[in-house]
């Protein structure tokens, strides 16, 4: 039985295929390229019901993914985190089926580590020795972490402003860590250079195709986990989108395996920062492709990309979902965070509490109904922002503070 049912690469605008055993990054077109398998094999192999009997992580769905041999596999135990029913805000929302996709218990502390397991295991089965890749912070720290445990040379080129414990995590790791004075979009620049200089598997997002294959998973487990129903509602903080673009992918393709109820698809809404909103934008004009978001500036760093590669596919992921994009300021994020903390015990990350904003604003609009099934996604740990709300921490005296608390 094969491990995986890959066929083939295939470029996601102009449809060019590529073998999959070989190192590829952009297509020819300079689109990026989307990993294809033999969906007829594996639903006449796999029964949903197989699933039960593997291993806790996403790697049950191993004839989904393009890892070809188990041996290539670097885990550090990821995928497999809870939905949990997310009631006292819900229902103070007016939303009481509110769900969280909880990422803050992945390895590395955000989802990312989705990413860098299967784009690190691929890097290693395709011979890669060493990578180069621009990050805000959190995938760099994901990469470096999987690609130590691999064997792989990581260069991390990251914006000087990303917080100083995510470079301490990458330093940590032995990667080479260089920063550029300016926004992820120059990292991207300095790596490409960089590749190009020293040959080196250029890991950017979107320009190698198997990043996405790891977030996909996402969107098998929110499926597996609601007993295979559809949820009507994703919500997804964008910043490259290939979260979002990976969880409609997943749920296309659990619709060809017959997993899933062939009519119905997860409206998925996209929400971005008011400091960074390319995609929203885009979406609200009806264009098919975001431009440039000049001076781009949110705490919600992860989300902070000007421009992504793959916005035309996390548009036309929306589009084809009748979903929906809008943007929340810094403020309301983090009054968010803290509501979330303190009603649900869950320090969710800047990103994540974004998804909740989404859906408290979209139910109050109508867009969503109280009856809707809704999944935030919480792409992060709290714990990875302590640098945002640095000033607000109090601080006790000791002599002195057992009084203060009895005063009040
Ligand atoms: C990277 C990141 C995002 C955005 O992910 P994309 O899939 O690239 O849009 C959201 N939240 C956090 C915490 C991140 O690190
Ligand atoms: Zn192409």
């Amino acid at each position: 039985m094969t491990f995986s049912h890959i066929s083939h690469l295939s470029c996601a605008k102009c449809s060019f295929v590529y073998k999959p055993d070989e190192v590829h990054q952009l297509c020819r077109c300079g689109s990026p390229l989307l990993v294809n398998y033999d969906l007829s094999s594996i639903s006449m192999k796999v029964k949903r019901a197989h699933l039960l009997n593997r291993s806790n992580d996403l790697w049950r769905y191993h004839e989904l993914l393009p890892v070809q041999h188990p041996d290539n596999i670097v885990s550090l135990g990821e995928g497999m985190t809870p939905l949990l029913p997310m009631k006292k805000i819900g229902q103070e929302m007016g939303l009481p089926r509110l769900l969280m996709k909880d990422e803050s218990l992945t390895p590395t502390g955000t989802f990312k580590a989705r990413g860098a397991a299967l784009g690190v295991s691929k890097a290693k089965e395709l011979g890669v020795k060493a990578f180069v890749m621009p990050t805000n912070g959190n995938a760099g720290a994901a990469w470096s972490l999987y690609a130590a445990k691999a064997g792989i040379e990581a260069v991390i080129v990251m914006p000087v402003a990303a917080p100083p414990f995510i470079r301490s995590e990458v330093a940590a790791t032995g990667s080479r860590l260089f920063f550029v004075d300016g926004l992820i979009s120059d990292a991207g620049k300095m790596a490409a250079k960089a590749a190009a200089d020293f040959h080196l598997y250029d890991a950017s997002t979107l320009k190698e195709p198997y990043r996405i294959e790891g977030k996909k998973t996402m969107g098998y487990e929110i499926a597996e986990m609601m007993d295979w129903q559809v949820p009507d509602v994703i919500i997804y903080p964008a910043g490259g989108g290939v979260g979002l673009i990976g969880i409609y992918k997943a749920f296309r393709e659990l619709q060809q395996l017959g997993w899933v109820d062939q009519g119905k698809m997860p409206r998925l809404v996209a929400v971005q920062s008011e400091g960074c909103a390319p995609i929203v934008k885009a979406w609200q004009e009806g264009k098919m492709e975001s431009e440039l978001w000049r001076d781009s500036k949110t705490v919600a760093f992860g989300i902070n990309v000007p421009k992504a590669l793959g916005d035309f596919l996390v548009l036309k992921a929306i589009y084809e979902t009748n979903g929906f994009a809008l943007s929340v300021n810094d403020e309301e994020i983090l009054e968010e965070q803290k509501r979330i903390v303190q009603t649900e015990g869950a320090f969710v990350c800047p990103e994540g509490a974004a998804t909740f904003l989404a859906a408290r604003k979209l139910g109050n609009a109508g867009v969503i109904d109280q009856k809707d099934t809704v999944v935030t996604v919480n792409t992060g740990m709290g714990l990875k922002y302590l640098h945002v709300d640095e000033q607000n921490t109090p601080v006790l005296q000791r002599d002195g503070y057992i009084k203060s608390l009895i005063d009040e």
